[in-house]
């Protein structure tokens, strides 16, 4: 039987304990393994928060705005070369960078390079609120971006603008088009689903994706510590959506192992996709394929997790060996699943700390 026996300092709060010497050791100093949890889940996406600021006020997110000053002490260029050499070499091949928003970030065109130049490592991905897409479109496509996914919660300015605080719907879809229009940074919408909006935001997601080749995906709304209220009045099933599409003849795709969390369905009329990322459907977990790290250097195993682990050392002292060691000794903690059907969101009180 495996034992889990609590240790100190920067490890992991759990490691192997010596009864469980006679399994196959988790990490060869020669030839590092990929990464498995104990749920046979190979994990190759890394999720990197590099900042926990936003200037946006999402109603559902940060209703009130980023308190305080913009934090200090984030993860440095140096330290995200680090990171990234340490999980390419355990089986990453995929890297989102989110935040907070990522965009604010002034370096930010370093770190998609550095991702990008890192062996293993085959796509660059963002999440991002389009603040600054039009202006810096340019400088992410030369750094080697390949998949931006922008939040955009409504097709009405209006709407818009009381769900984020800011009016700037129409500079962000004239945004998008030149992305479009001059990039092959492949882009995907995210969309909270609220009953108030949803049938009117697929209406028009239908008809915005006919001549567009995007996937606009509508994400579950989450409950947490600080969105309970709101949640409350606003959450509504997927199923709603589903239903309209199947009934109009969209044809729904398996998730694929190295797809995102999304049930994409597709119609022959149409050039683009709706998605639907659903987290409160039974087995949504099963396909797990990711870790996140905070911006201050923090594993969290899982987005709803009671806790994380601090890996800055081996960042701070460009040790790789003793990154990929730790994540390895993280793998038998890795939760099987989220406690959301049970109103639990474990520390994180709104998505903004590590980027949904
Ligand atoms: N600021 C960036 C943005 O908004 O795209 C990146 C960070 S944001 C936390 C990442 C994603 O999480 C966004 O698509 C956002 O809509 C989503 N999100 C935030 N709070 C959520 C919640 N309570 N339920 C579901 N999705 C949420
Ligand atoms: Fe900021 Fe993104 Fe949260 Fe909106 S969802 S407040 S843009 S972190």
């Amino acid at each position: 039987m495996t034992h889990l026996a609590p240790i100190s300092g920067n490890e992991p709060r759990y490691a192997l304990s010596p009864a469980s010497t006679s399994l196959t050791p988790l990490f060869s100093p020669s030839k590092p393994q990929p990464l498995t949890d104990n749920f046979s889940r190979q994990l190759t996406y890394l999720r990197l928060s590099i900042t926990d600021f936003c200037n946006f006020r999402c109603e559902y997110c940060l209703p009130d705005g980023y308190q305080g000053k913009p934090p200090e002490g984030e993860l440095t260029v140096a330290e995200i070369a680090t990171l990234v050499r340490g999980f390419a070499q355990v089986g990453t091949v995929k890297v989102r960078i989110t935040g907070g928003e990522p965009s604010i970030r002034r370096d930010v065109v370093d770190i998609i390079k550095t991702i990008k130049q890192t062996p293993g490592i085959e796509t660059v991905a963002m999440t991002s609120n389009g603040y600054k897409l039009g202006k810096h479109l340019a400088s992410w496509q030369a750094a080697g971006l390949n998949q931006i996914n922008i939040s955009m919660d409504s097709f009405d300015a209006k709407v818009f603008h009381k769900m984020t605080g800011f009016d700037m719907l129409p500079q962000l879809l004239s945004d998008m088009d030149t992305l479009l229009e001059t990039t092959d940074i492949k882009l995907k919408i995210n969309s909270i689903l609220m009953a108030e909006t949803a049938y009117e935001n697929l209406i028009n997601a239908i008809d915005y994706v006919k001549q567009r080749p995007v996937t606009y995906r509508f994400i579950e709304f989450m409950q947490t510590s600080d969105n309970s209220e709101l949640f409350f009045a606003q959450h509504a099933q997927s199923d709603m959506i589903s239903h309209y599409l199947l009934q109009q003849g969209w044809q729904p795709h398996a998730r694929g192992s190295a797809g995102g969390p999304a049930i994409e369905y597709s119609h022959a009329d149409y050039l683009g996709r709706i998605g639907i990322i659903a987290p409160y459907a039974a087995h949504f977990c099963d396909s797990c394929n990711r870790l996140r790290v905070s911006s201050q250097g923090k594993v969290h195993l899982c987005l709803f997790d009671q806790g994380n682990y601090d890996i800055r050392e081996h960042l701070r002292a460009d040790d790789v060996a003793g990154l990929v060691k730790s994540l390895h000794s993280f793998m038998p903690i890795k939760p099987e699943h989220h406690y959301l059907h049970e109103a639990n969101s474990g520390m994180m009180s709104n998505l903004s700390l590590i980027g949904g």
